[in-house]
């Protein structure tokens, strides 16, 4: 079988080479012509454009940045509608609007082809060993068709609904995720300002009531030894938090504090700009804590 990859970026590459390994045939696409080259030397066939892409395989995965990035490869000039086979099946594993995928489903279904999505969630980490959570939504016939090849990225695989099931429960787990990184951070920093150490206040919480993956995860690898490298940019968390806080308000549903959460991580990007992890919001706090938050800053 042949699989056509396009979006070749901190995930994609690491996923699209374990598809390669696992003796797919590849052909890949990206417009970052370095990821490319690096693909190509992975044993990757190299495409000019994602509806060249389409003309040659009718198995077709998406890790890109966003919905817009989506319609673009999906709609734009030169994008997979124009030379799409009929039969083929897109599977957007990006992290996407569920009301675009809706979408965009509808015009593939009309063109003969079929879309289901399938986010994940674990970082870099995760998805050079295959150890991804994947959660899928659309045709049930098409996702058992394709778990062959999700078995090579995740460890965990769960079908939960119709189409756009997937990015609607991946927008929701990261608004959850964004909303216990801030609540720790806070209540670290409420700690620091009694004169506690957040490291050995985070080893209290990490076997008590209060613990979560980043307090048990997050605080400890990426913030407290100021390394800052979890790979997954507060851009991206920005990103899926407004997909979720924009799809609750769409529902009406009872939900209080998205809003606050949403406002907390926008600022805090607009401060940071590009390029700033999603574990440096605690940078935020540090601002009006006028302190940083790492062990022993109890003591200065
Ligand atoms: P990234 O920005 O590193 O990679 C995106 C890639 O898509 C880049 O190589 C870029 O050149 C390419 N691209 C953008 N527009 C394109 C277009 N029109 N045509 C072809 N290629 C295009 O992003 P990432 O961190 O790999 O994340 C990808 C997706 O996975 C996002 O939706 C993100 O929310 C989600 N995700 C990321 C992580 C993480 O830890 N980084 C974890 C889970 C899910």
């Amino acid at each position: 079988m042949k699989i056509g990859f396009i979006g070749l970026g901190r995930m994609g590459a690491p996923m699209a080479r374990r598809i390669r390994e696992a003796g797919y045939d590849l052909l890949v696409y990206d417009i970052n012509s370095a990821q490319m080259l690096i693909m190509q030397k992975a044993g990757a066939l190299p495409a000019k454009s994602a509806s060249m892409l389409a003309t040659h395989t009718k198995c077709i995965i998406l890790m890109l940045p966003d919905s817009q990035s989506v319609q673009a490869v999906v709609e734009g000039e030169q994008g997979l509608l124009a030379t799409l086979q009929p039969g083929s099946v897109i599977v957007d594993m990006s992290t996407s609007n569920p009301l675009v995928t809706r979408r965009l489903g509808a015009a593939l279904e009309r063109q003969g082809s079929i879309m289901i999505d399938a986010p994940v969630s674990g970082g870099v980490g995760k998805a050079e060993t295959g150890n991804l959570t994947i959660m899928v939504g659309g045709d049930e016939r098409t996702y058992q068709h394709m778990i062959p090849v999700l078995k090579t990225l995740g460890y965990y695989i769960e079908h939960v609904g119709p189409l756009g099931s997937g990015h609607t429960v991946k927008v929701l787990n990261n608004l959850l995720s964004a909303t216990h990184l801030l609540a720790t951070v806070e209540v670290l920093s409420a700690g620091l300002k009694m004169d506690i150490d957040p490291e050995k206040m985070l080893k209290v919480i990490n076997t008590s009531t209060g613990r979560n993956l980043s307090s048990e995860y997050k605080l400890p690898n990426f913030i407290l030894n100021r390394q800052f490298d979890s790979h997954f940019s507060m851009d991206l968390m920005c990103k899926d938090i407004s997909i979720a806080h924009d799809l609750i308000n769409a529902l009406k549903c009872p939900a209080f504090l998205p809003g606050v959460v949403t406002q907390l991580w926008y600022r805090a990007n607009e401060k940071g700009g590009r390029g700033y992890d999603h574990t440096e919001i605690v940078r935020l706090y540090e601002e009006w804590l006028e302190m940083e938050l790492k062990p022993g800053a109890n003591r200065s």
